[in-house]
Order: structure tokens, then sequence, then C-alpha cells
């Protein structure tokens, strides 16, 4: 069988693991991507144009290919789509990475998945491990409506909230959160994430709080080059954070921050602003939230008057 040299993306980063910072190996496989990208989509989401359809082996090649040399204590494999779909993901390849992670001695797994692929059967198998695994599961919101119409996510919430029951106590259950998805104000957006997480903070064990990013060719890409979305400010991820904080283990690594593409302030403090997030998110302090620009007036501004030129979305 020819194995073609497919290469994932990868990189280190600090992670937090319990109450130590320690070295996490993340690693983007290629796979034939998320079923739900292929069939419809959700608006914000492109990682369908990554996609290739790895064997079985091509994927061990990519997993040898981003380990090779590399110290760390928790390993995040990503596939852009799920980690338990089999029509994504080869049978026998779970087993494969949970032997690697065991050979290795890792600390912690973290993998995605979307709610439907998260079964019985793979609970029994994640309990079955000897290191700790969490399971990320795209919410983004935990309101149906926002969901449905300014995301297209194809799920409700009844469904996220049996992946995560059945999860809960077997794996770490982590939501992700999505900050200002399409149609909303910056306002609204801010609520939504706020009454979003306090919704589920009881069926989650971290909420992970992504601020929209807009990505080549979809449909937010559409709204935003018309001039009809501005991705979130950087001053509303504070927000969502400093007021959810205490409910719940919340963390942010904002994509492209500071990019016109992606959440920002003003320009002149949008690299200060992304630290003190990043600051926060390993080291629970929320005291290095308290950043200042003058831009924050203006932002306060817009979310003061900018639900006076519009119908409101969500009541
Ligand atoms: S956001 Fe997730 S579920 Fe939606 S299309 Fe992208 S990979 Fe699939
Ligand atoms: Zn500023």
């Amino acid at each position: 069988m020819v194995i073609e040299n497919v290469k994932p993306k990868f990189w280190v980063e600090k992670e937090r693991l319990n109450s130590k910072i320690v070295d996490c190996l993340t690693v983007i496989l290629r796979t034939s991507g998320c079923y739900w990208a292929k069939k419809n989509g959700c608006l914000m989401c492109n990682y369908i144009a990554d996609a290739y359809p790895s064997t079985y082996d091509e994927l061990v090649n990519q997993i040898e290919f981003a380990m090779s040399n590399k110290n760390f204590q928790i390993l995040k494999i990503f596939t852009s789509g799920s980690f338990f779909d089999t029509k994504e993901v080869p049978e026998g390849f779970r087993e494969y990475v949970y032997s690697k992670a065991y050979e290795l001695g890792i600390k912690k797994l973290i993998v995605e998945s979307r709610p439907e692929f998260i079964t019985s059967k793979i609970v029994d198998e994640l309990s079955a491990l000897k290191f700790e695994v969490e399971v990320g599961i795209g919410l983004e919101t935990a309101n149906d409506f926002v969901r449905e119409y300014c995301i297209n996510k194809g799920f409700k919430f009844k469904d996220f909230e049996r992946a995560a029951k059945l999860l809960k106590g077997k794996a770490r259950v982590k939501a992700y959160l999505l900050l200002k998805p399409p149609f909303l104000s910056e306002r609204e957006a801010i609520e939504d994430a706020i009454n979003s997480t306090l919704k589920i903070k009881n069926l989650v064990d971290v909420v992970s709080l992504n601020p929209t990013n807009v990505q080549s060719k979809t449909y937010i890409e559409k709204l935003w080059k018309l001039k009809l979305y501005r991705p979130p400010w950087l001053w509303s991820v504070i927000e969502v954070l400093k007021q959810v904080s205490k409910e719940v283990d919340i963390i942010s690594d904002p994509v492209a921050a500071g990019k016109i593409r992606g959440p920002h302030n003003c320009g002149r403090c949008d690299k200060d602003v992304a630290k003190a997030i990043k600051e926060f998110s390993l080291h629970k302090d929320i005291s290095v939230l308290d950043v200042e620009c003058e831009c924050k007036a203006l932002w306060e501004k817009i979310l003061e008057l900018e639900d006076y030129s519009r119908i409101p979305l969500v009541k």
C-alpha cells in the first residue's frame, strides 16, 4: 500500500494540568473531515478545506511524525471533526492512539467529537484507560434558536446534554462556546455566552470560550465582506470571563486575536489584552484581566447603542 506523505499541523504549548503548567502537544490530523461540514456545515467553519481521506496507516504516520523527539504530558488529538466517528477516523485508530499515549506515559488525552458519536460503548472504552481523557464538544450556545439559525450546528441542546451526562464522571467534559455567532449584536453575544455558561455549569468540567474568527469561504465571510459582521471585541471576551469565572472553570485562547478577521479591539491594545486572556486561562488569576485602553469606552458605547439600530434577534 502506498502511504502518502501527508503532514498534520502540530505544535507544543503550555497547558494547565490540575494545578501545574505542563507541555502539551496538539496534533491536527488530516482526516476525511467532519461529516456535518460535507452535508451542510456550520456557518463559521471551513475546516473541511484541509480534509484528506487518510487511511489508518497514514494517520499513524502523521502521529509518529508529530510526536518525534518531543516531550509532553498532555496530548491533544484534533481531527477538525469527530474522533469517535468511524467514517472519519478508521476503526482501530483510536486504540492505536490510546496505546501510544499509554506507552509514552502521558497524563491526559484531549479529543473532540460531536455529541451524536458519544455512546455508552465509547464511554466504556474511555473509562478503561489509565490516564485522564477530556472530550471537547462544540455546543457553541445553550440556546437552540441561536444554534440552529445563527450557526446551523445541526443538533439540539438535549443531544449535548445526553452526551455530557454519559461522559460525566468517566471522562472530563469540555464545552466549546462560540462568542458572537452572526446576527447577534455585541451585547446579545455577551449575554448568550454568559447564559450558556451558567446553563451548562453542572454538566461540564470546563468551558472553552471561542470568539469567532472569519474563516475563508464561509457564510460568515460573506457577511463580513458586506460589512454585516464584525468579530467580537476582546473586551467582550474579558467581560464573559469576569462574569462567570466564579461559577465555572473557563478558558479562552482566541484564534487570530488582534487580526481584522479575528476578535480585536482598537489595534493598539490587542496584543496586551490577548496576552491577559491567555494568562488568565493558564493561571486562573482574575486580576490579570484588569487591562485598560481608551477604546474600552467605545466598546461600552457600542453595547449601549448598537441594539437601537436593529430588531433584537433573541428575546
Ligand atoms: S464547526 Fe465542527 S461540527 Fe461544525 S462543520 Fe466545523 S467541524 Fe463540523
Ligand atoms: Zn484599545
